[in-house]
């Protein structure tokens, strides 16, 4: 053997998942109740003639949205989408592939909205519209997460998570809503956030956080709600306010707070960053849900609204909030409330910005100072949340929604690794708990669409010895949390990108 010539590194060999069909048939997620669905003025069970309902509101959405008729028409069922579903290749159910969840869609749609769908039903695959069809897609509807990683890879931009979002709006519209998305729509209505949290309860929390936080640092970080003047509105996941890890990162959005002397606030009756109108596609609710925000920064008087670290909030507040509300460029001139936030806010900064911004926009101003060695402990890796990464930037250039978060982890700590770039920045993988998924009658599901995250996880665990899975986002953090220890993987492993900051920011050093 010559001792010039090396071997080629392996390469690590693309696994194709052999199908298991049938595997994921089943009933679905529980079923919203009458009192859930009429709570959001859906009808409050199957209606008797939901095939005809069914079909009209298909036809109202591919008049309302020209790129779901653009998606049906156009897939040419080329398959380069159909391995890279989380949850076809944790199930090996063929009925994951995004292509066939667009299929149970497209099959109803040149039945009733093409000609030869309607001559000749058989020879282009058209599929009347029956109950057991109904059944499909509530079922398989909710095996998606929204979370695009399939659209990244169709040479035609096909949106999977669209198709869904549009299926679960017509499933809403005959009565057969899902349970738990609904139910949390709901308590945003009327209480102001998911968890159904009131504004006493809220803020007893914050107070006992307050002291918590003095206890361990001496120093009297606030966490004020509800004060008027203030400069800067935070719009957080209410997971924040108590579920672990998620607190620690409301810890250390209040450190950075404190250590600018940042007059800020959190509101009692707009408690909520999360927006499950997006997910279960219905404008209405999606804009219900947002304009809550909006009185409350108005009732408030803020120059600045700033969100927390939630992966589809941040989608919905960069992308949509602009016309839903009027926060950011574009907001309707018709629209008196939108005219006077726009008015209200301060211009001179990004409206909205997320947390992430905020923290780095003051360390590249020199504002914070850090005790790096305080997160050495920690061999930290990043995921990408797919609604940031796909559904949003940050700092307004391209790719920023990359970079921000990983310039703070590499401010405040000393060891940060990356992941397989395959499954890193746009192509990244969902946790398996997105898109109104995160429910326990959904668990099987979640434990196996985790699957190709947590084998990356594992490389750099096996490579690297990481110990701390950086996110930013709420869905992500209880996601992990849950199904981690599934694969072997202490559930402690997963926190936010402010508890790092939290960890190293040196309180009252400017
Ligand atoms: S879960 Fe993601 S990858 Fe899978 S079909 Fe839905 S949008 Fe596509
Ligand atoms: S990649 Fe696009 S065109 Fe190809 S099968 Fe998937 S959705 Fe259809």
């Amino acid at each position: 053997m010559s001792a010039t010539i090396t071997a080629p590194a392996y390469r690590v060999i693309p696994i194709i998942p052999t199908l298991k069909p049938g595997s994921m048939e089943g009933p679905g997620p529980f079923v919203a109740n009458e009192k859930i669905q009429e709570g959001l003025g859906f009808p409050g069970k199957l209606v008797d003639d939901w095939h005809d309902q069914a079909i009209a509101k298909m036809g109202e959405l591919l008049g309302k949205y020209r790129s779901l008729k653009v998606f049906m028409d156009t897939c040419v069922h080329c398959g380069a989408c159909s391995d890279k579903c989380h949850y076809f290749i944790g199930t090996q159910d063929p009925k994951n592939m995004p292509v066939a969840r667009q299929d149970l869609m497209r099959s109803v749609y040149r039945r009733y909205f093409t000609l030869p769908g309607k001559l000749f039903p058989k020879l282009v695959g058209a599929r009347d519209l029956t109950r057991e069809v109904l059944d499909e897609w509530h079922n398989y509807y909710h095996q998606c997460s929204e979370c695009r990683r399939c659209s990244v890879f169709c040479p035609y931009g096909i949106d999977t998570a669209e198709v869904t979002m549009a299926g679960r709006e017509i499933l809403d519209s005959v009565g057969y809503g899902q349970k738990y998305d609904n139910e949390i729509i709901g308590k945003v209505h009327k209480i102001g956030n998911n968890l159904g949290l009131p504004g006493p309860a809220l803020k007893d929390t914050l107070e006992g956080l307050e002291e918590d936080v003095k206890e361990a640092t001496g120093i009297d970080v606030k966490f004020p709600v509800d004060v008027k003047g203030a400069e800067v509105l935070l719009i957080t996941p209410s997971a924040d306010f108590f579920a672990e890890p998620h607190i620690d990162s409301l810890i250390g959005y209040g450190k950075v707070f404190h250590a600018t002397g940042t007059s800020w606030t959190l509101s009692s009756m707009s408690s909520e960053a999360a927006n499950f109108g997006m997910f279960i596609g219905n404008y209405e609710q999606l804009r219900k849900v947002a304009l809550r925000i909006r009185q409350a920064a108005l009732e408030l008087g803020v120059k600045r609204i700033v969100v927390g670290e939630c992966g589809h909030a941040w989608r919905v507040a960069y992308s949509f909030w602009n016309t839903l509300t009027g926060v950011g460029d574009g907001a309707d001139q018709d629209d008196k409330f939108a005219m006077m936030l726009q008015k209200q806010l301060d211009h001179r900064y990004k409206q909205p910005s997320h947390i992430c911004e905020f923290t780095w926009d003051l360390i590249e101003r020199g504002a914070l100072s850090f005790d790096k060695e305080a997160n050495d402990k920690h061999i930290i890796t990043f995921h990408d949340s797919c609604n940031v990464a796909r559904g949003s930037r940050m700092g307004d250039y391209p790719g920023g929604q990359f970079d921000i978060p990983r310039n703070i982890i590499k401010t405040v700590a000393n060891h940060f690794v990356e992941m397989d770039p395959g499954t890193t920045h746009e192509r990244t993988f969902c946790c398996g708990g997105g898109g109104g998924l995160l429910t326990d009658d959904l668990m099987d599901l979640r434990v196996k669409g985790a699957l190709p995250r947590m084998e990356v996880l594992q490389q750099v665990v096996d490579q690297h010895g990481v110990n701390f899975l950086a996110v930013i986002c709420a869905i992500c953090k209880t996601q992990f949390s849950k199904v981690m220890p599934y694969y072997g993987f202490d559930r402690n492993m997963v926190g936010g990108v402010h508890q790092l900051v939290s960890n190293a920011i040196k309180l009252g050093a400017k």
